[in-house]
């Protein structure tokens, strides 16, 4: 008998686990149905800033694969149609039609499901937040409708809220577009959750480089607008100008509809499941920006909201939903983000999150140059290694430099995850010519300088 799977949401995580699912089963032994509220599947929410900074003018650029060729590959997707409900004992959800005109529901029936929905992002609630020219940044759909303000409105000054990886890019985007930019954030430092605040002051020299205007420890109190347009936005010390303005606010689990259904939640708030990505219903899988990881380092439940987790989340749920037995093995969280010259990067623990596991770190952070000294266009790069006292494990890696610095955190990241120690990270054979790196590399400088501290 044809088992159905039934796959909700339809980007990374989704359609990596139903196109991983496609793969083992032919659709003979195996029916994949996907649920996508929005117009698209497999697209790249990363590539939004790079379409509004006009680096890519295609919006279809951006999307991997459609839902005719989902479909040509033996996946039934239905766009516009949104699961509202998740019935675990009938083993069925409830669908509605959300395109114009729509609004029909119906049930459908599934042996193996994947929740795959996502994450919600934070808005803040102030006075004025819903005036025209206020822009999320999540779906392509918001990423056409600021490139649409920008190309149609010719906007001068716009502020962005909120100083993550998501709010520099964005800033980069309208440098690239010629606004003035203005970021402000609550915390004291851009990137604040992610980098320690030695190297967020570094990014925060980046943007003021790039002529961005930063007002940090002030959070957004209200936006005023003008005829319905936002005209400004306001802080406890000062009110900003805006013809536009860019949240980068952050984003939680989009966990709601598994709540509901009475599936398990972790204390993150993420859906809880195990490393093969199952939740606490047999049969129910979950995977990506929805569903709580386990870090690591600290052995903590985190949610981390990025693509690379999503699409190996998704290949795992994908494989096991379909009779296989594979594990997903956690996360460090490994970043990297491009403010226009400048590469930050960032991977495993902070000192503040490596304080809060009860890891005790020695600290170094060296400045050396991306190239060899004398070779032209060679440019500062600062890192940061953090190692556990008193064995030297790396747990933790911070970068921040010009072209060439950022992909340097990958090799620091293979280090976190092999548990490697500073001493043994410090002789690794990397490779050395002018052009690339000074013959000792950065991140190995750093990695001596903190066995020595140790
Ligand atoms: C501007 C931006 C830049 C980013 N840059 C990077 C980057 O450089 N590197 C990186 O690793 N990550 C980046 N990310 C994060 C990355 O895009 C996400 O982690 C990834 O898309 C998560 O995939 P997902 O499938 O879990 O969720 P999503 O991509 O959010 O997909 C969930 C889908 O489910 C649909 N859905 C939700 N609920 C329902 C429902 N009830 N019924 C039907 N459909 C539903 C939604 O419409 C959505 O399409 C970026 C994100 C943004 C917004």
């Amino acid at each position: 008998m044809t088992e159905r799977l039934v796959v909700i949401g339809g980007d990374a995580a989704g359609m990596t686990a139903a196109a991983r699912a496609r793969r083992r089963r032919s659709p003979d032994e195996l029916e994949i149905v996907a649920f996508e509220r929005g117009p698209y599947t497999s697209y790249s929410a990363c590539g939004i800033p790079y379409f509004v900074g006009d680096l890519v003018t295609d919006i279809d650029a951006l999307i991997a694969r459609t839902p005719e060729e989902h479909r040509r590959n033996g996946i039934d997707v239905h766009t516009g149609h949104e699961v509202v409900a998740v019935d675990v004992d009938r083993r069925n959800v409830r669908v509605r039609d959300v395109t114009p005109g729509g609004g029909a529901e119906r049930d459908e029936p599934f042996d193996q499901l994947v929740v795959a929905t996502g994450a919600v992002p934070f808005r803040p609630d102030v006075p004025g937040i819903d005036a025209d020219g206020i822009f999320g940044v999540q779906t392509l759909a918001d990423g056409v409708a600021v490139r649409h303000a920008i190309d149609e409105r010719a906007p001068k000054r716009a502020v962005i809220v909120g100083g993550g990886y998501i709010g520099l890019e964005m800033a980069e985007a309208l440098v690239r577009r010629g606004l003035e930019v203005a970021l402000i954030d609550r915390t004291e430092q851009p990137m604040a959750a992610t980098l320690d605040p030695d190297m967020g002051a570094l990014v925060a020299k980046a943007l003021r480089a790039v002529g961005v205007t930063i007002h940090m420890g002030e959070p957004v109190e209200g936006f005023d607008s003008d005829g319905g347009a936002v005209r400004a936005v306001r802080t406890g010390r000062r009110t900003l100008p805006a013809d536009v303005v860019v949240l980068g606010t952050g984003v939680r689990p989009d966990s709601r509809l598994a709540a509901d259904a009475g599936i398990a939640i972790g204390e993150t708030g993420g859906v809880a499941t195990d490393a093969r990505m199952e939740t606490s219903v047999e049969g129910v899988w979950a995977a990506g920006d929805c569903v709580e990881s386990v870090d690591r380092v600290t052995g903590h439940r985190v949610v981390i909201a990025l693509g690379t987790h999503a699409n190996k989340q998704g290949r795992v749920a994908g494989i096991n939903a379909t009779g296989g037995d594979v594990l997903f093995p956690g996360v460090i969280g490994t970043a990297a983000a491009k403010i226009c010259a400048y590469e930050v990067a960032r991977t495993g623990v902070t000192e503040h999150h490596a304080a809060e596991a009860g890891i005790d770190v020695v600290t170094a952070t060296i400045e050396a140059t991306s190239r060899a000294g004398y070779f032209p266009g060679a440019e500062p790069i600062t890192v940061k290694i953090l190692a556990e006292r008193p064995g030297g494990r790396i747990v933790g890696a911070q970068i921040v430099g010009e072209e060439g610095a950022g992909k340097r955190i990958d090799t620091l990241a293979t280090a976190i995850w092999n548990r490697m120690q500073v001493d043994e990270f410090a002789s690794v054979d990397l490779s050395y010519a002018p052009p690339f790196s000074p013959v000792w590399d950065p991140v190995l400088v750093a990695a001596r300088k903190a066995a020595d501290l140790l």
